[in-house]
């Protein structure tokens, strides 16, 4: 079984072998707490953390963004899809008797340091022709010997430093530098989102502006499937059709999609949420407060504005 000819017939654009070699200067900046605590559980040295193993493959799952940039972020179910894609290759590669494992480690930097692909200012992996509409899944294998590993290609420089993404960004880029602490992205998933991103949340998981104005990307963009357009509307899911949502998205996080979905009804300015987010805030001490006290100040203020 060749496990790159598997990721093809599964979904994946491209996948690539790489040894099982260190990655200290990453794991010096991720304990230096450069990286949002999402990377804490990848391993500090994979040699230690999978023994077994003689190689790493990473397989690139290519997204085109969606046309209407306010419903979700094409990135979320693209990640979803992949995800659920090399659980299943997994499973194949264990039952022809190649030992197999999802891979914890940081997939970019494992690219960047085997000289596939090119890191961009915006912070992102780039390879041709997808750019940096990709998402990365990883595995480590145990394989027959000799190892065929992949050569290094695609790592031109691509990014001409032109400084649209730090234009478009709410502070997280500065010259090619990035903080994740003011990435939106960073607070999508665990805790309250700030105040001072309320106002620039545009979709759900949203966002990829970074990636949108950046010259050096493909310009081909898909419509948001119907199914997921209809899933994915923030009242209807205040009003008690958040499982539909959860199953387009692949999702459980319920709490995670009902705050998006109050911010969501507020920017999109769905006076028609009002009812509902009033009920919410009086049904009393509400995890969503702040997004709730924020949703039901602006969407008065528009009412009122529109009599
Ligand atoms: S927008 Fe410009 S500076 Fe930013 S990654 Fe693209 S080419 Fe580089
Ligand atoms: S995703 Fe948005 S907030 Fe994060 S770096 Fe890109 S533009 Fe900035």
């Amino acid at each position: 079984m060749n496990p790159i000819a598997l990721c093809r017939e599964n979904g994946f654009a491209e996948a690539f072998i790489l040894p099982v070699a260190p990655y200290e200067d990453w794991t010096r900046h991720r304990n230096g707490g450069a990286f949002h605590s999402n990377a804490d559980e990848l391993k500090d040295n994979p040699a230690d953390a999978y023994p077994w193993a003689n190689a790493c493959m990473i397989a690139v799952w290519a997204y085109a963004p969606y046309d209407d940039t306010s419903v979700v972020a094409a990135y979320y179910p693209a990640s979803n899809a992949a995800y659920h894609a090399m659980t299943r290759i997994v499973r194949m590669l264990n039952e022809a008797g190649i030992q197999a494992e999802r891979a914890k480690t940081p997939f970019r930097t494992q690219l960047l340091t085997a000289g596939i692909g090119t890191k961009m200012d915006n912070q992102l992996w780039y390879y041709p022709p997808y750019g940096t509409y990709t998402h990365l899944e990883g595995v480590m294998l145990k394989l027959n010997e000799p190892v065929a590993f992949t050569p290094p290609h695609a790592n031109e420089p691509v990014c001409d430093h032109c400084g649209r993404c730090d234009k478009v960004c709410y502070g997280a880029l500065n010259g090619g530098r990035y903080d994740w602490h003011d990435c939106i992205r960073s607070y999508l998933e665990t805790v309250p989102i700030p105040a001072r991103f309320l106002p620039e949340l545009t979709c759900f998981f949203g966002c990829q502006r970074c990636q949108d104005v950046c010259p050096k990307n493909p310009k081909s963009f898909v419509p948001v499937p119907d199914g997921v357009r209809a899933a994915l509307d923030p009242v209807r899911i205040l009003n008690g059709e958040l499982p539909k949502a959860l199953q387009v998205l692949g999702t459980n996080r319920k709490k995670q999609i009902l705050r998006q979905a109050i911010v969501l009804c507020a920017n999109h300015r769905r006076t028609d949420a009002l009812p509902t987010l009033l009920r919410m805030r009086e049904a009393g001490d509400s995890p969503y407060k702040s997004e709730l006290d924020y949703a039901i100040f602006l969407l008065q203020k528009e009412k009122s504005m529109v009599k």
